[in-house]
């Protein structure tokens, strides 16, 4: 680990002032930066500690939603009474994730922004990874690529400065997406606000950058448009281990019924894209339709069009139908009790 300074900050002011030196971040819960800073993939030589930042509450909006703070632990995050009664799908993506111990120390604006657990990428002994030494090329796109993207990735070639294949393996950010959310923002010029589908990145020409996020913005919290999916949703993941595992393909789908009809849908798909992956055209091929085997296996296409996989992960694309037309048919039975 390379030594660097620590600085506690006790207002986002001073946060924001403080982030401003050369190679500083900010440190929440930790429990990716420290890795990284151990694996030496990431070598900041200043740590902000915003932990003392009054960014902890989860409150109710005056449209009806909720503002969750960007401190608010992921254990207390999927506890909380208005998230498991209104949003159990967040709730659920939560209680998926990590183990108890690391829940209780991660937060919303750390897990937003957990970057990917690509093994070139997590690992400096190996000496291409365009998202860690822009330019480098991509020694997952031959190598064991078990984990990677099946859709939205960026594939030139094994030496081209654009390829990236990784995915964002955050389960949180899987619900959020399919809940709508908004990232609020600050800086030193302001305030913004970054609808949830715009704020992670497909690689693109650029695959060091995970976000929209600007250097030195803060983010002080993640707003939900008033619940829709209450009564009917469900987070499926699929892994290796039934606990403590990254997911291979996760879908966290929220239905609005009535009767046995579909009136609207909001499906988001974790582990097989650089960022959560919504497409809206799925969610509208399910408006009006029964809730039946036909309308999610249509679902399921129009979320996979174009997907394709690697020498190690072709299984992906056939687990991520099956995985999308499952937790549909759940979600449309009901939301089942939350541990
Ligand atoms: C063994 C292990 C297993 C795991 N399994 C899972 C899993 O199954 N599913 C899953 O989703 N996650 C999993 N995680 C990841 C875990 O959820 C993340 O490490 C955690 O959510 C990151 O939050 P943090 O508060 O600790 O962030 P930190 O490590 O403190 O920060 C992460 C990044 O976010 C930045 N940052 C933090 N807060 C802010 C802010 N408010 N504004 C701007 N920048 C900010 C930091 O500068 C840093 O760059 C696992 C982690 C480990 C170690
Ligand atoms: S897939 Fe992305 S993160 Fe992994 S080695 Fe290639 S460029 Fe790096």
């Amino acid at each position: 680990m390379n030594s660097f300074a620590y600085r506690r900050a006790t207002s986002s002011a001073q946060a924001l002032d403080e982030v401003k030196a050369p190679n500083a971040s900010f440190l929440a819960g930790g429990t990716n930066l420290v890795d990284l800073m151990k694996y030496r993939v990431e070598q900041p030589t200043e740590l902000v500690d915003i932990n003392h930042l009054p960014l902890a509450q989860v409150t109710q909006t005056p449209d009806g939603g909720v503002s969750i703070g960007a401190l608010v632990r992921n254990s207390d995050l999927a506890n909380h009474e208005l998230i498991r009664t209104n949003y159990p799908l967040l709730s659920q993506a939560l209680l998926s994730g990590a183990s108890p111990q690391l829940r209780n120390m991660a937060t919303t604006g750390g897990n937003l922004l957990q970057r990917t657990r690509c093994y070139y990428f997590m690992d400096v002994s190996f000496a291409h990874c365009n998202k860690r030494q822009p330019g480098s090329g991509c020694d997952a796109l031959q190598g064991y690529n078990r984990i990677h993207a099946i859709v939205g990735q960026t594939d030139k070639g094994p030496e081209s400065g654009e390829t990236c294949i990784a995915t964002n393996p955050s389960d949180m950010n899987v619900a959020m997406a399919a809940l709508e959310a908004t990232v609020e923002v600050q800086s030193a010029q302001g305030k913004r606000s970054i609808p949830f589908a715009e704020f992670h990145r497909l690689p693109g020409s650029e695959p060091q950058l995970d976000t929209t996020l600007r250097p030195g913005e803060l983010i002080t919290a993640v707003t939900l448009p008033k619940p829709r999916f209450a009564k009917n949703a469900f987070y499926l993941k699929a892994r290796d281990r039934n606990s403590y595992a990254f997911a291979l393909v996760s879908v966290a789908a929220g239905l609005e019924m009535e009767g046995g009809t579909i009136r609207s849908a909001g499906i988001a798909m974790g582990g097989v894209a650089h960022k959560p992956w919504r497409v809206p055209e799925a969610e509208a091929a399910l408006a009006g339709k029964p809730a039946d085997a036909a309308s999610f296996g249509r679902a399921a296409e129009v979320l996979l069009r174009g997907a394709h996989g690697y020498e190690y992960n072709q299984f992906k694309v056939e687990l991520a139908k099956q995985t999308i037309v499952r937790a549909l048919t759940l979600a449309s039975q009901g939301t089942s009790e939350i541990a």
